[in-house]
């Protein structure tokens, strides 16, 4: 039984059918996990940035700051 095994590029972030494993984190508590990488970005992927780093810009997906629109008479 074969499935295609569905990961998330660390790098790119799209899905991949084809994970390259690209470094182990070994958490001090608990099992840890591991990062991939589609094979396109693997083969440059760079000297292992901060995880944490990466996990982070990948929870806060804001692509446009929302600014409070001003309302109000324009200056005369
Ligand atoms: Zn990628």
């Amino acid at each position: 039984m074969t499935r295609p095994t569905l990961r998330m590029c660390a790098r790119c972030q799209r899905t991949t059918e084809e994970p390259v494993l690209v470094h182990e984190v070994h958490a001090p508590t608990g099992p840890g996990f591991n990062v991939y990488a589609c094979p396109e970005c693997a083969v440059h992927y760079p000297p292992m940035p901060d995880v944490l780093e990466v996990l982070e810009s990948v929870g806060r997906r804001s692509p446009t700051p929302t600014r409070p629109t001003q309302k109000g008479t324009p200056p005369q």
